[in-house]
């Protein structure tokens, strides 16, 4: 036999078992196929296998590699038939109504979220100080959330809560601050909670405002606390959160809640509080309202101001997160947006 036949004979061949396995209809027509080609006795291509050895060295060596390269063609028309079929066999016996040769989704699996992340780092950080945690409800009445916070009704106070209030007369919570009383009326002191949880104001939605937000209240009450003890958490949070380069300052305030008041600051890390657009020029950030919880306070939740004292803060989430993060816009965190949310993970 001459060489270029053997070529003919091979490429034949393929050609045939390619367009019969296409259109074949049961796997028995394949295996039928797979026994006429491969079959040790008799079979196509195993017959021009045994002819090898008996052929010039040259010849043995073209044609090997020719007969292997069909072999292996042969192989992939067969397992494509054969998966053509299986999956005609499942579309039947699911009754047509999915086209299960249609490629699939894989599953996408998301990260944590940047929210959750940082509130479990500060979440971690008072848990080995001490703290507890304890969550509040975000459907409010008026009385804890302005009234045992000593905002008395018609006071101007509630006016720059821009409270959104529920047709039963509720509301939802301006601030995590309600759960302070309810947390002392619920506990004897010393107490030390954290209460994690989202607040809603009436705010335009910008870079740096949202209708909705979320906020960590600090409270700890006990005999002999002062606003050292304040201080000493606010830095302390800070370099665990943002790195031991971060600085934090107090600047005087005013809350109703609290005496005397403060806002906690930290220096801005996108310009290292050289001012940009993030923290409006001035080098810092605002993180939250902080201060020496109101004898008032104190009082309507049962707690004897002449022997008990304690300091509160309401830190903001999302800005801790811009923070460590270097985002400048707020609504990255509530528009969920993958792309961006893969970005800060
Ligand atoms: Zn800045």
């Amino acid at each position: 036999m001459n060489n270029g036949g053997m070529e003919n004979e091979i490429s034949d061949l393929e050609d045939d078992v390619a367009r019969r396995a296409a259109v074949s209809r049961t796997p028995a027509e394949l295996e039928a196929i797979r026994t006429e080609v491969f079959g040790r006795r008799g079979g196509r291509l195993s017959r021009i296998m045994a002819t090898l050895p008996t052929m010039p060295p040259a010849q043995r060596a073209q044609v090997g590699l020719q007969a292997n390269q069909a072999k292996k063609r042969i192989e992939e028309a067969l397992a494509a038939a054969q998966e053509r079929l299986t999956d005609a066999e499942m579309a039947v016996s699911l009754g047509h109504k999915y086209d299960v040769s249609f490629p699939g989704t894989a599953p996408r699996i998301q990260p944590i979220h940047v929210l959750r992340r940082t509130l479990n780092d500060v979440a971690e950080f008072f848990r080995h100080r001490g703290f507890a945690i304890v969550m509040g409800p975000e459907i409010e009445n008026e009385y804890y959330n302005f009234e045992a916070m000593n905002i008395p009704p018609d006071h101007p106070a509630r006016d720059s809560m821009d409270t959104f209030y529920l047709p039963d007369g509720n509301l939802l919570r301006t601030h995590t601050s309600p759960m302070q009383v309810r947390a002392m009326l619920r506990y004897p002191s010393p107490l030390a909670i954290l209460v994690p949880g989202r607040v809603y104001r009436r705010d335009a939605l910008d870079a740096s405002h949202s209708f909705t937000f979320h906020q960590i209240e600090g409270l700890q009450v006990d005999r002999g606390v002062t606003f050292g003890h304040l201080k000493a958490f606010a830095r302390d949070l800070c370099r665990h959160l943002f790195g031991p380069g971060r600085r934090t300052r107090f600047r005087p305030s005013y809350f109703q809640f609290t005496e005397p008041s403060a806002e906690v600051d930290v220096s801005c890390g996108l310009c290292d509080g050289a001012g940009c657009r993030t923290c409006g020029g001035s080098g810092w950030l605002e993180m939250g309202g902080s201060g020496m919880v109101h004898p008032k306070v104190l009082r309507e939740a049962g707690y004897d101001p002449e022997n008990l004292s304690g300091w509160a803060w309401g830190l903001g989430i999302e800005r801790m997160a811009m923070l460590r993060h270097g985002i400048d816009d707020i609504r990255v965190f509530s528009e969920n947006e993958p792309a961006a949310l893969d970005q800060i993970a």
